[in-house]
């Protein structure tokens, strides 16, 4: 049997973070074992529904590589085939006509926690031969087995057992004729041939009623894995409230996608004790029954860790995309594409996000620097180092070629001359040519940048510790 799994997330906001968690561990499972994915849109709650949640919803799972292979589909279009099988169960009479009002079930709830009992339809709806009256509104209701137990294996929580007396008879179609969640579910699970549900540990009580449905209309029941909730660092329930949990915000902040989708799958799962995965590595090994039963804490400094071995190992050719994304974000566009191919390996060392990575690699496409930084200016920036600045510049202007030897020809040949080490040149060289004390190798961020750019920054280095010369006289 060819496996079909479904991610069907509801549209009420962005792709969070634990969502794409579900998508991601949906993906990984199916193609280690080889089968399809299907995405499907649960909107039957149009009036919380927006084009835009559902668009943000695919952008994230695009931009994490984990488009499904078929999809997305919408629930609200099958609503038609959910209410036949909503007819269909009347008229087997597996299901029934409610007609009793808010106020009938307040009262009826009320009475019940009065004497201790849990609060539940008590199915005298299911008796009535006919309507209280033709133009009574009501809603159908299933009428689910009375005794016996609804049992399954699931794939993380392992054996689950609810007894079928626990259960209430549930609303398939409200009062003004939609289908509900569990009716929409089993209906679309069953006609998309979905043969393993993988979701939140948030519907591990829908399952039972959704296996009742499954039984009374004679359809094979799909193998389940509920996942652990997802935890913020503080224990409780990842919301809002812990920061960016939409995955289109962690682009923004720099993340990788293969990097988030690492950091997401050692959430529950492990091989062994290694912590960097490719995505290839993923897709061979992981298994959702291997997932653990334990609530995974989300924890940003690991995500960081793992962020930054990822830019590391990659092919510059991955990181580019995501190095322009955020170059226009800091309004530097129309960058040449495979110069920045070129430049990238001088810098995946040093940045731990696509954020920084942008801010480390901007003096090179900026016309005008910022200003220095303090720090670095105060530190740096010395007047002893006018003269070899200046003659520094001189020689570079007239060096017979721009490559990495000949440019560090020209530095040796400057520190003979004023005998000075390294770093009283380096460093103020930096400083005028980044406006910051760090950059890769001096000779590469020379060469880098091009003559032209060098000179006039270096002039500039020159005028303001002329300036800073000045003021102190
Ligand atoms: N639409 C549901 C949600 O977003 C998921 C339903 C399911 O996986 O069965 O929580």
């Amino acid at each position: 049997m060819t496996l079909r799994t479904r991610f069907a997330p509801s549209p009420t906001g962005f792709l969070h973070i634990g969502g794409a968690r579900t998508a991601l561990f949906c993906h990984l499972h199916t193609r280690h074992y080889g089968g399809t994915t299907i995405l499907r849109v649960e909107d039957t709650d149009i009036e919380r529904t927006k084009q835009e949640a559902v668009e943000a919803i695919l952008e994230g799972m695009r931009w994490l590589g984990l488009e499904p292979d078929e999809g997305p589909y919408y629930q609200s279009a099958n609503s038609q085939k959910h209410l036949d099988i909503a007819d269909q169960l009347l008229i087997a009479e597996q299901a029934y006509r409610c007609y009793c009002s808010k106020e009938v079930l307040d009262q009826m709830r009320d009475e019940q926690r009065a004497s201790g009992l849990k609060p539940r339809y008590d199915g005298r709806c299911s008796k009535l031969k006919s309507a209280p009256s033709p133009d009574a509104p009501f809603v159908i209701r299933f009428r689910r087995p009375k005794v016996g137990e609804v049992i399954w294996q699931d794939k993380i929580q392992g054996e689950v057992r609810v007894r079928n007396d626990e259960l209430d008879d549930l609303i398939l179609v409200r009062s003004d004729g939609t289908p509900t969640y569990n009716l929409a579910v089993v209906v679309d699970d069953h006609n998309m041939g979905i043969n393993l549900v993988i979701r939140g540990e948030d519907h591990l009580s829908n399952t039972p009623r959704q296996i009742q449905l499954f039984e009374a209309l004679a359809w094979d029941v799909p193998d389940y894995a509920h996942m652990p909730l997802l935890h913020g660092e503080d224990g409780a329930k990842l919301s809002k409230r812990h920061g960016a949990v939409s995955v289109l915000s962690f682009r923004e902040e720099g993340f990788l996608a293969s990097a988030v989708n690492n950091y997401l799958v050692r959430l529950g799962w492990s091989h062994g004790d290694q912590e960097i995965f490719t995505t290839k590595e993923m897709e061979e090994l992981f298994d959702i029954c291997e997932v653990g039963r334990s609530a995974a804490i989300f924890n940003s400094d690991k995500l960081l860790w793992i962020n930054s071995h990822h830019i590391m190992d990659a092919q510059p050719e991955d990181l580019v995309d995501e190095l322009i994304y955020q170059l226009k974000l800091i309004n530097i566009e129309d960058v040449d594409k495979k110069r920045l191919i070129e430049i990238i390996p001088e810098f995946q060392e040093r940045s731990k996000t696509m954020v920084e990575m942008a801010q480390k690699v901007s003096f090179l496409f900026v016309d005008e620097l910022p200003e220095y930084e303090p720090s670095a200016a105060k530190k740096h920036m010395k007047i002893a180092a006018i003269d070899p600045l200046s003659e520094l510049t001189k020689r570079l202007e007239s060096c017979p070629e721009w490559d990495i030897d000949s440019i560090e020809k020209v530095f040796k040949s400057v520190l003979d001359a004023y005998e000075i080490k390294m770093v009283k040149l380096a460093q103020p060289v930096r400083v005028a040519l980044t406006a910051t004390a760090t950059s890769p190798g001096i000779y590469e961020t020379v060469f880098m940048l091009g003559r032209l750019k060098t000179i006039s920054r270096l002039q500039a280095g020159v005028i303001f510790l002329e300036e800073k010369a000045a003021a102190t006289e």
